[in-house]
């Protein structure tokens, strides 16, 4: 990975409005980025599998298809590549969609570009030193976390997450049992000059639960730990078998 703002780093705009992926392309590469613009699904994916770009912009609102049934595809196909959604509905369920997709982050039309330009540079910042970690996997219960080959295991079985929801989830599951602040978690897997909405945290959260409890279901006498909510401070990871912890 490039560092930021390098010219090295290539931005890949799937959008489909004039307006705005003409404002896109050129703030971007103002920004010092590389970028390249495609206006359908089709060719913006066909773009990922021939020129492996570090980050796309997604608008959800293509001509030829949904654009997180591609987030999807882009996601199964590319495990690190930077996908960050654009979107005009603000509808909590199409942002967990395309967060579910496997997108990393979404922002919410009309987005200004310093905001844009903000997110990437945070997001970029964060890559590389997610995967520095040695530490030895992480057990709550039936639940492992191994950061350092970045998997999440619930009675041997692998679940697969989203990068923040992983972090996330390794942050809680390195202090089992205790309260972890949401300024903690928004300065450790966000940003530490997090300025924006904690809502993208709420939102991690409630997915992580979701897929935890959906893997439970499908694996029988497993037990996923329970992350507890503390109204007004942060959240708290337990496990949910009182014999086991
Ligand atoms: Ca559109």
């Amino acid at each position: 990975m490039a560092a930021p703002s390098s010219p090295h780093t290539r931005i890949l705009v799937i959008e489909d409005d004039e307006v705005i992926g003409r404002h896109l392309e050129t703030g971007l590469r103002g920004g010092g980025y590389a970028c390249t613009w495609c206006r359908t699904g089709a060719s913006g994916v066909a773009e990922v599998s021939r020129t492996d770009p570090d980050v796309v912009l997604l608008d959800l609102g293509l001509p030829d298809g949904d654009g997180v049934d591609i987030a999807r595809r882009l996601r199964a196909d590319h495990p690190s590549l930077l996908i960050v959604i654009l979107t005009a509905r603000s509808d909590e369920i199409d942002v967990i969609a395309g967060l579910d997709a496997g997108a990393d982050d979404y922002l919410v039309k009309p987005f200004s570009l310093s905001v844009l330009l903000a997110r990437l540079r945070a997001h970029l910042r964060r890559r590389p030193a997610a995967t520095a970690s040695q530490e030895a996997p992480l057990s709550v219960g039936d639940l492992t976390v191994d950061t350092v080959a970045r998997r999440c295991l619930l009675g041997g079985q692998e679940i697969m997450l989203r990068p923040k929801e992983f972090e996330v989830l390794a942050l809680l599951a390195r202090h089992p049992g205790a309260a972890v602040s949401r300024e903690t978690l928004m300065e450790q897997v966000w940003d530490e000059n997090w300025f924006g909405p904690t809502k993208t945290l709420d939102v991690t959260i409630a997915s992580l639960r979701r897929r935890l409890s959906e893997a439970a279901a499908a694996r029988a006498g497993v037990h996923p730990p329970e992350i507890t909510t503390l109204r007004g401070h942060g959240y708290r990871l337990e496990s949910s078998t009182p014999s086991s912890n």
